[in-house]
């Protein structure tokens, strides 16, 4: 890997990013937040299309799971039983020179002396747990008795409410619990643009089965998982999967997967598909009192199921499908003089808009009169913009770097002027190839939808 052209190119991204409307600093007139990351009008189209797919093929797909939206603040308790209040920390450590506060991992070791990345100094402290969860206080009294946490992953509600899920929803094992939520954690370096942020969002799958089951579902889920991402436009090239090994993986875990992808920054987590086993039912049982047991009808058996979960975050695969879709090329501008282009090559399933429209001049009623309604033909089924400023040319480069996949024009010949043949028609250009194609109006809408959805 080319470390300087990398973190050139990830320069790039962060900048189109702010200057297209995809990912703002938080906060940032005031200087921002660190960790923290608003979406812009496009960002935000991209990441619902992303969180609407997961959903569409994880839940309205499949007769096997159902889904459920969950508070973020839960019952102190919760965290207790779980363990995360006692073991969800990361290793931290103090440089005593620059004072920098860093993840133990982070700290560089050379001939076996253990410095600083930030300044090099060698006086650091021991490493020492650093909860990464906020704690927070419910109600008038800040003290013991209110504290609980914002959630730092979506997982334990699922697991909480398994048994009412399990009684509305009258599924058999194996069957499925899907949730989409923010979660929350006090990353000790927040870095790398929204990889590693303190506010994010999480796509959790909870697959209960039974023991026996467990493995092999655990490698569906990761081939599914797998075809998911090819799905959304990210190459199985730049994929990878990682069997996290005895001593990485949590205690109570018989097997897990991480999905890895190739970011301008290194090869990086994108998502963790984990075997459970039955431990996160067994630890709330436990510590509420409260049977979330199963009723097999055919055996008459009563136990506590398994669980694999495959586990991705929003916010990672939206910024690995930026840096996957982004590119440049050589296209002519309108003297036909060869120019660099940017473009940002998204899935059209996950593009934020899916097709421009441009009358070819803004200042003919009837043009822009027939791009209108177009706009209203196709407005029902996908996010559509109009544009009518400037060349059409230069309009056309404006939706290439934002990835819509394509872009109608309407013309004189729209207008019956020069060919009856072609009254109604429009220009359809595809994003990628520039191929311009002649396309009659009413065609347009069946045409779109079957290519963005
Ligand atoms: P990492 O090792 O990178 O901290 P993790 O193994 O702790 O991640 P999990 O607890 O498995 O992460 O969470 C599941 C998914 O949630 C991750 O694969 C990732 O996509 C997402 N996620 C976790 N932490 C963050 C974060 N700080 N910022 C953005 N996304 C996150």
């Amino acid at each position: 890997m080319d470390l300087k052209a990398d973190t050139q190119r990830m320069e790039k991204i962060v900048s189109l990013c702010k200057r297209r409307g995809f990912i703002f600093q938080s906060s940032e007139i005031y200087g921002g937040l660190n960790g923290c990351w608003d979406y812009g009008p496009l960002g935000v189209e991209l990441k619902r299309n992303l969180k609407n797919y997961w959903w569409r093929v994880t839940v309205h797909e499949r007769d096997d799971v159902v889904g459920m939206d969950g508070s973020i603040l839960m019952n102190r308790a919760v965290w207790k039983a779980s363990g995360h209040e006692d073991t969800f920390s990361d290793p931290m450590v103090d440089c005593r020179s620059c004072k920098a506060r860093l993840r133990a991992d982070q700290v560089i070791e050379r001939k076996d002396v253990q410095q600083c990345p930030n300044c090099g100094g060698k006086d650091l402290t021991e490493p020492r747990p650093f909860n990464l969860m906020f704690k927070t206080y419910v109600g008038a009294t800040e003290d013991e008795s209110s504290v609980t946490y914002l959630r730092p992953e979506t997982a334990q509600s699922i697991f909480v409410q398994f048994k009412n899920i399990l009684e509305v929803s009258r599924k058999k094992l194996p069957f499925g619990i899907a949730q989409i939520g923010k979660a929350f954690r006090n990353e000790i370096n927040p870095r790398n643009f929204t990889f590693r942020s303190r506010e994010f969002e999480q796509m959790e799958l909870e697959y209960f089965c039974r023991a026996e089951e467990g493995m092999k579902l655990l490698d569906y889920w990761l081939e599914e998982r797998l075809k998911f991402y090819e799905n959304i436009g990210i190459s199985r090239d730049r994929l990878h999967v990682k069997t996290v090994s005895d001593e990485e993986r949590a205690f109570y875990s018989k097997g897990t997967y991480d999905v890895e992808y190739d970011f301008p920054f290194g090869r990086q987590e994108l998502e963790g598909v984990a075997y459970r086993t039955d431990y996160d039912l067994l630890q709330h049982q436990k510590a509420s009192g409260k049977s979330l047991e199963y009723f097999d009808e055919e055996t008459k058996q009563r136990f506590v199921p398994h669980v694999v979960e495959p586990s991705a975050g929003v916010d990672r695969t939206v910024l690995a499908l930026i840096c996957e879709a982004y590119s440049t090329d050589e296209a002519p501008d309108e003297k036909g003089k060869m120019e660099t282009r940017l473009v940002l090559r998204f899935h059209p399933r996950m593009a934020p808009i899916k097709c421009g429209i441009f009358p070819l001049l803004k200042n003919n009623d009837q043009l822009v009169a027939k791009a209108q309604e177009i706009v209203g033909l196709l407005r029902a089924d996908m996010n559509v913009f109009y544009d009518e400023s400037g060349a059409i040319g230069r309009r056309y480069r404006r939706q290439d770097e934002i990835g819509t996949p394509f872009g109608v024009t309407v013309d004189f010949e729209t207008l019956g002027e020069k060919n009856d043949a072609l009254t109604d028609t429009v220009t359809l250009r595809e994003r990628d190839s520039m191929k311009q194609e002649r396309v009659k109006i009413n065609d347009l809408a069946d045409m779109l939808i079957s290519r963005v959805s």
